[in-house]
């Protein structure tokens, strides 16, 4: 594979390795050297740096996001779930879908059935005899994944594109197709609402297939699963094909070695404090651990399952409520665990000092704009 390792650019740069991993780490980026950069990260360092670069149409285009993984990983790497977005028009049956996924897998059997919400969950999948794990995001909206996407952090292995089989390929049904192209993840169509009435699913191929999204059983390479969420129809092949999908991709992390990931929701509670799921997306989470996400700083003091379990840890594409944050970091924010907790503490401190710094410059710079408009 191609790519810039931050060893490389440091050599390009003539420049500290240290000092590339400082500065994507101020912007959220957790990195260590034998990591890819993807080449607009790499572009906006060389410039920091006072180095000016050309990349390179096509180049440019076929960005790839920084890697979870490194060299380090490769002799420990083990099958992980994947993780699945929903993404499609308003009113299309999102909410829904992700309810009825819920209900059915996680709701049965489950101690009073009490489900917890912290934005995300993961489903059990009998797949000949052997239990498969599939994780859904339930942060609303495509929202979430586009600005997860503008920092950088790619935590969808493919996406759930919902069409209302009454209403069609719509606005943000064509927004959702050019997000997930963007990002090179997997699309999988749910066509919805085919209970109802007026319900036309092969007027809904045919629009996709207009915007280039054939399916299958036309010849073409997209799966097409027809739904009812409001039934349940179809959702145990919905569940059956999200594996299929993902299986050629041979998802894998390395569960042997302190977690790193992202941040995909986070607020302040007022009995617990600060609480965020972190989906762990390679290395274990544990219970002590220090991490820092952003210019966060925190020491686990409780880890919280989806379905509101108290656990000891947290394998790979696993998503958990933790506890024991000194402040609310960002959705999307990436975060690391640290052997050290002084380091830890040290670069959330830097990292808050950066921001702030960059803000009082933001401050400064419009405040010189409006004097100017003035005279
Ligand atoms: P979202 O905006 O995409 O999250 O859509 P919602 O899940 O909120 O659903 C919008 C409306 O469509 C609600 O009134 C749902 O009850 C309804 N709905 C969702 N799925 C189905 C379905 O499979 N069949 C029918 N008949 N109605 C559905
Ligand atoms: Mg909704």
């Amino acid at each position: 594979t191609e790519g810039l390792t931050v060893r490389d650019l440091a050599e390009m740069l003539a420049v500290p390795e240290t000092e590339i991993v400082k500065s994507l780490f101020f912007k959220g980026i957790a990195i260590n050297v034998t990591q890819t950069l993807d080449l607009p990260t790499a572009q906006t360092i060389a410039e920091e740096m006072g180095v000016m670069v050309d990349v390179p149409e096509e180049q440019a285009e076929a960005t790839k996001t920084t890697e979870m993984l490194d060299d380090t990983d490769l002799e420990h790497l083990t099958l992980r779930p994947p993780v699945v977005t929903i993404m499609g028009h308003v009113d299309h049956g999102k909410t829904s879908l992700l309810d009825s996924i819920r209900k059915t897998r996680v709701a049965q059997g489950e101690a009073g059935g009490i489900t917890q919400h912290i934005g995300a969950y993961h489903v059990d999948v009998d797949r000949g005899g052997e239990q498969k794990q599939v994780v859904f995001l339930d942060t609303p909206g495509h929202e979430a994944f586009t600005s997860m996407r503008a920092r950088g952090a790619r935590v969808t292995d493919v996406a759930i594109l919902v069409v209302a089989a009454d209403d069609g390929v719509q606005p943000q049904t064509r927004e959702a197709v050019s997000h997930a192209r963007a990002a090179e993840v997997p699309l999988i169509v749910a066509i919805n609402k085919i209970d109802k009435e007026g319900s036309e699913p092969d007027r809904v191929k045919q629009e996709l297939a207009e915007l280039g999204l054939l399916p299958e059983e036309w010849g073409g390479e997209t799966v097409m699963v027809p739904v009812s969420a409001l039934r349940g129809d179809g959702l145990d092949t919905l569940l059956e094909m999200i594996l299929l999908v993902t299986e050629v991709e041979e998802l894998s992390a390395n569960p042997n070695r302190l977690a790193r990931g992202t941040v995909i929701e986070a607020n302040l509670d007022r009995a617990r404090g600060p609480v965020a799921t972190l989906l762990v997306q390679n290395g274990t989470l544990r219970v002590g651990d220090a991490f820092v996400a952003g210019p966060v700083f925190g020491k686990i003091r409780a880890m919280i399952d989806d379905r509101g379990d108290r656990v000891e840890s947290a394998p790979p594409s696993f998503p958990v409520e933790v506890l024991g944050l000194t402040d609310v970091p960002a959705a999307g924010d990436e975060f690391e665990v640290f052997a050290n907790e002084k380091e830890a503490r040290a670069l959330a401190e830097r990292c808050l000092q950066e921001q702030r710094q960059t803000r009082l410059q933001r401050a400064s710079r419009s405040r010189r704009v409006s004097l100017s408009g003035l005279s």
